[in-house]
């Protein structure tokens, strides 16, 4: 990707910033609720509260018109928007054209700038960086905050935390500008890269549930059953209540030798076995065994706050409140209850899913909660329910209006190959169905009027064949 220019957009972001700052204005903050938003809203406000300035700072589940509507009543000089905007370039010029805006985002854009000079779009896919790989929200917080100062450099963990929420490592390898981040985290001794598991639990879980509690990759006769995860370890001369981290170099050798012979044996395709072992990012900040001292975890750890409505506790737990961090891990506990439960109700439902032509659509009704239908999405496809090459669509009730419903589109990179593009198909369908979507290519979301599901069907399979070519181009 062309990295100069995008860091020079990120400067132009950074001297709005510094320069409202100095103005006396209040930098009002708005980020996404989930770990690289959380992280992103976390970078910025330190990196504004650095230079003696004041913010005001909300974590939200999506941008609507509605929401611009509102941020604009409260008639601020300056607005930041991270980890979200892309996709609201025009009701941002329609309704804050009075004001100075940056947008510090990474989803592909709807188109590459604003129209204004006081509006400025820092996002690296129109400068050829893939939006789920090169950089993530929290990456593109950190360029700007380390343009306003270099000191910002000791938040590039915080930013790496959240690109592993995003999974921008899901094939096992860092990629694009993330790996600038980690060289900058590096230098400065405040984050160390290593090839590790990369399962979920390094720090806080014994291995039988480490191992027990894997989506992803799933690990066939394991996920799912910790009595055969305590068997397996028990038979390798593993003990089970065990922490991952607490292994000598030579146990975890063993351990990802016999994990990759079980998972050649039943017949796990080449890609999961390529990705079990890879980049871990750990950090000497945080003691062993706190799950603040790996990155996916301390991303999960976000996640929970995010999903369960409390993601301001999140960016308090990256700005070191340990109040927050006390309150957060009892969150944990809860978010993985749900998780596991969403889990066993797809695989127990997946007969009722639609399946089309080019997609699986599974409405969960009120079953998966409307913030976990993205792993359920995920999950579909790791457990092997779904064809790989088929997108997969997971559908709940919306948590907060119940004439809506929230989905979320999840797919793989074979699927990609033939085509399809997940945010732009999601988007187009939510303008006919009066509903709001959009996203990346491999995973999007929607939310519509619940009514609406079987033309959601219909017309979001349409969109994906015509994507792939081979659509009638139904308009309606
Ligand atoms: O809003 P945002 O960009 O942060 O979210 C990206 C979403 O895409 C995350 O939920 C992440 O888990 C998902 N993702 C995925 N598969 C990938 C990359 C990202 O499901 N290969
Ligand atoms: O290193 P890798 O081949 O995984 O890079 C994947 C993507 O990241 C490519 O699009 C490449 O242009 C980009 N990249 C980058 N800066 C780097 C390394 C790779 O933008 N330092
Ligand atoms: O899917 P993966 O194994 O990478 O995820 C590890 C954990 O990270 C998941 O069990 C989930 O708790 C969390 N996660 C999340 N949001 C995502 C992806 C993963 O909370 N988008
Ligand atoms: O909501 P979900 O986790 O499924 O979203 C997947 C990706 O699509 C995220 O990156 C999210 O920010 C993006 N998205 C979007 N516009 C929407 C809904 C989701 O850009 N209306
Ligand atoms: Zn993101």
């Amino acid at each position: 990707m062309d990295r100069g220019p995008f860091l020079e957009r990120a400067r132009e972001g950074a001297e709005l910033i510094k320069m409202h700052i100095e103005l006396g204005h209040t930098i009002r903050l708005i980020s996404h609720r989930d770990a690289d938003g959380i992280t992103a809203g976390a970078i910025l406000a330190k990196a504004v509260a650095r230079e003696g300035g004041s913010f005001q700072l909300s974590i939200v589940k999506q941008l609507s018109e509605e929401l611009i509507k509102e941020l604009a009543s409260e008639r601020h000089r300056i607005y930041v928007f991270s980890d979200l905007g892309s996709g609201s370039i025009e009701l941002i010029e329609k309704h804050l054209d009075f004001a100075t805006v940056v947008v510090a985002d990474h989803h592909p854009p709807e188109k590459s700038e604003f129209s204004t000079e006081s509006h400025v779009l820092v996002n690296p896919v129109p400068f050829g960086a893939n939006s789920v790989r090169d950089l993530s929200g929290s990456g593109v917080a950190y360029f700007v905050a380390r343009e306003m100062n270099e000191k910002n450099r000791d938040l590039a963990y915080i930013a790496i935390v959240g690109a592993v929420g995003d999974m921008q490592e899901i094939d096992g390898t860092f990629h694009g500008l993330n790996l600038e981040i980690l060289e900058d985290g590096k230098k400065l001794g405040i984050l160390e890269v290593r090839k590790e598991l990369r399962l979920f639990g390094r720090e806080s879980r014994p291995l039988y549930q480490m191992l027990a509690y894997s989506t992803n990759p799933e690990i066939p006769g394991i996920t799912g059953d910790e009595r055969n995860a305590i068997e397996w370890l028990r038979a390798r001369g593993f003990d089970p209540e065990m922490r991952y981290w607490q292994l000598r170099e030579e146990e975890k050798r063993k351990l990802h030798d016999a994990l990759v012979i079980h998972l050649i044996k039943h017949g796990a395709p080449k890609e999961t076995i390529d990705r079990l072992i890879g980049d871990v990012v750990i950090s000497p900040l945080y003691p062993e065994g706190d799950p603040r001292h790996e990155a996916r975890e301390f991303a999960t750890l976000l996640n929970a706050t995010g999903r369960l409505n409390a993601g301001t506790l999140g960016v308090a737990i990256c700005l070191g409140d340990e109040d927050a961090y006390r309150k957060a891990r009892k969150m944990l506990d809860d978010y993985k209850r749900e998780q596991i439960e969403a889990r066993k109700f797809i695989i127990q439902n997946w007969g009722m899913a639609d399946e089309g032509e080019h997609a699986y659509v599974f409405y969960a009704g009120r079953n998966i909660r409307d913030t976990l239908v993205g792993i359920a999405a995920n999950i579909a496809i790791n457990a092997g329910l779904a064809d790989p090459e088929k997108p997969v669509v997971v559908l709940a009730d919306s948590d907060e209006d119940e004439n809506l419903v929230k989905g979320s589109a999840r797919t793989t990179e074979k699927a990609l190959a033939k085509g399809y593009h997940l945010g732009e198909a999601l988007k187009e369908v939510a303008e006919k169905l009066g509903g709001e979507g959009g996203g990346h290519a491999i995973a999007a979301g929607i939310r519509f009027p619940k009514g609406r599901i079987d033309e959601f069907i219909r017309l979001f399979n349409e969109a994906l064949a015509r994507q792939v070519g081979e659509g009638k181009g139904s308009e309606d």
